[in-house]
């Protein structure tokens, strides 16, 4: 593996910096069932708080990882690729190769304190999931929150993990003196969907309880409709169950946001299609030819369909910390589901 010369993104006032060397890296592993197959790789980072490159998307600056890697095991996972930049294998190597920066919490409290840094937003869970299942053996998490509350820095978390309910209060307490932002990934609540596609992730209701736990702790909580799936999750029924469940849920807002596939992701991803679904292997090369992003047309048609929803059942920040009495019905009261949406041009 390619400890050395690894750099990341610049922190502040800083070029790219060594993120570490090879006499720090401690690599073990635990015979508990939830890890087992998990090589954890402990290293003590140089540097903590990244910047965002200048051509990206985001619409942040400046994050924490505290992990590479991510035992949720999403198939689509975009960060995939990033494994490929210490040498390890961006597709079974990503799920079960973590990088830990067991340093974390104390760097960044330095970081915060330093002259140089002026109090900008710091997201989280932007590459990995910070609250994958590392962090309940590590509790990293806790001593980063606490650092953030204690410089009154703004910050948000982005998660699939149920694991974050474990720090309400730690996120009770920092929401009094900072603003902080929490947003929960929820791209469909279809089970079956949900076992093949993120297979170490928790369910979907059990991750729209933690959205239903923050709102009644009175801290709003946003969902990121992400990914749609293409032809397996974005038929109109698929659509308003998972609206609806979002919105039963008392999410503050939800934003869609289509699969893309990018290079390390993608070879994953068509190589899980062609074994799982492999009649739509040629729907999906025509879907993604001109690269990593589903055509505009179909990106504006899922993002009007779940607006609509949204709108249909109320979701919206006037009813942030209110859970919506909203009757989700059990399975067999749902509409039969026909075959996935054809696309029209394809
Ligand atoms: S939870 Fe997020 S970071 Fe982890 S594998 Fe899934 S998409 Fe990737």
């Amino acid at each position: 593996m390619r400890w050395e010369n690894l750099t990341e993104e610049t922190g502040p006032g800083r070029a790219g910096t060594a993120l570490f060397g090879a006499d720090v890296v401690t690599t073990r592993t635990f015979d508990t069932p939830e890890f087992r197959g998990i090589t954890f790789h402990e290293v003590r980072a140089r540097s903590i708080i990244n910047r965002v490159p200048g051509a990206s998307r985001m619409p942040f600056e400046w994050t924490v990882n505290p992990y590479r890697g991510c035992s949720h095991a999403c198939v689509y996972c975009f960060a995939r690729k990033t494994h490929s930049y210490l040498d390890l294998d961006t597709g079974i190597g990503f799920d079960s190769q973590i990088v830990v920066k067991v340093n974390a919490p104390e760097l960044l409290r330095r970081q915060l304190g330093s002259r140089r840094w002026l109090g900008d937003h710091i997201a989280m869970g932007t590459n990995v999931d910070c609250y994958q299942r590392a962090e309940g053996r590590y509790r990293l998490m806790p001593g980063i929150i606490s650092a953030l509350t204690e410089h009154a820095n703004p910050f948000s978390i982005l998660t699939k993990g149920t694991l974050i309910l474990r720090d309400l209060d730690l996120l009770r307490r920092a929401a009094d003196v900072t603003d902080i932002g929490i947003s929960v990934s929820v791209g469909f609540v279809d089970p079956e969907l949900w076992r093949t596609v993120e297979p170490g992730t928790p369910a979907p209701e059990r991750r729209l309880d933690v959205v239903r736990a923050l709102a009644e702790a009175g801290i709003g909580c946003g969902v990121l409709m992400a990914p749609v799936i293409p032809f397996l999750g974005d038929h109109p029924a698929q659509l308003r169950a998972t609206v609806r469940a979002i919105a039963a849920a008392g999410a503050t807002s939800v934003t869609p946001l289509v699969l893309h596939l990018r290079p390390g992701a993608r070879e994953w991803f068509m190589s899980w299609l062609a074994a799982h679904h492999p009649h739509l292997v040629r729907r999906y090369e025509r879907l993604y030819a001109e690269g990593a992003y589903a055509p505009k047309w179909y990106q504006r048609r899922i993002t009007r369909q779940v607006h609509e929803l949204a709108q249909e059942y109320g979701i919206g920040p006037n009813r942030g910390g209110t859970p919506r009495r909203i009757p989700v019905p059990a399975a067999a009261e749902e509409p039969a589901l026909p075959e996935p949406t054809q696309l029209t041009l394809l």
